[in-house]
């Protein structure tokens, strides 16, 4: 399975800064010999256009979110054909911090999905557990029931993408362990048999202070085919490390 390396900027970067770091970051993908990992960004709403621009075309360009509306009064959001029409390939879906600052649920994750899918996008579904539900011992039961909530019925493969994310691991610098890795990347493959066609063959992205130091055991890890980064996305070169890794692994 190609893996795939996407940064999630979230609320980070200027217009010029974005375009610097797409140019940049095409002119060092243009330079490789082999493509064998996918490389996404999610630049903030506004810069989307400025990436788009200086991106080249076999880089991905995607969203943090969307409405699940395809149009009409619903003042500051942007709707899944208007992603699609200004490039975008992917959405991020279900972030943590959606869920938690926005309130958003596992039923508005799956409306929203069905809605991007039916624009053509891949979604990225984000589900993790807090760390109190760790604490309680309930962290594949909460993941289990994201997944079976959060995503629609008969996808295929390449629509979807999971991404998992401890939500105590975000933006910390803490990790889970790996066998607690590959336990949550387990459950996530096991539960996505019973709704998606070739479960096998769906992407399960780990994320969660991820860095350059750190991303070549966690990609090492049996299930995880690929990172959704944040913190580390913001600085090209930590990126592109993180990149290497997963090329290396290959
Ligand atoms: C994220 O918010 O998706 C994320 C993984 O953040 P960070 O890498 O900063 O922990």
């Amino acid at each position: 399975m190609i893996p795939l390396i996407a940064g999630n900027w979230k609320m980070n970067l200027m217009t010029e800064e974005a375009a610097a770091y797409a140019s940049e970051l095409s002119n060092r993908y243009q330079k490789e010999q082999e493509k064998k990992c996918d490389v996404l960004l999610c630049p903030s709403f506004i810069s989307i256009p400025t990436v788009r621009d200086n991106l080249s075309d076999d880089l991905y360009l995607g969203a943090q979110n969307c409405h699940s509306a395809s149009a009409g009064a619903y003042t500051g959001d942007i709707s899944c054909g208007m992603l699609k029409d200004v490039g975008c390939q992917y959405v991020i879906l279900g972030h943590s911090e959606r869920r938690s600052a926005y309130g958003e649920g596992n039923s508005s994750i799956k409306d929203k999905a069905l809605a991007a899918i039916s624009a053509g996008l891949n979604v990225i579904i984000c589900v993790g557990e807090t760390s109190e539900e760790r604490n309680l011992g309930e962290t594949l039961a909460r993941i289990s029931e994201q997944i079976k909530g959060s995503i629609p019925e008969k996808l295929t493969s390449w629509e979807l993408t999971i991404a998992y994310e401890p939500v105590w691991a975000i933006g910390t610098g803490l990790t889970p362990t790996f066998d607690e890795i590959a336990e949550a990347h387990s459950t996530i493959r096991t539960c996505l048999a019973e709704t998606v066609e070739s479960a096998s063959e769906v992407r399960i992205l780990y994320g969660g202070s991820m860095n350059p130091q750190n991303a070549h055991d966690i990609l090492s890890v049996e299930n995880v085919n690929g990172g959704l980064i944040g913190g580390a996305s913001l600085k090209l070169d930590d990126f592109w490390s993180i990149y290497a890794c997963a090329k290396d692994l290959c």
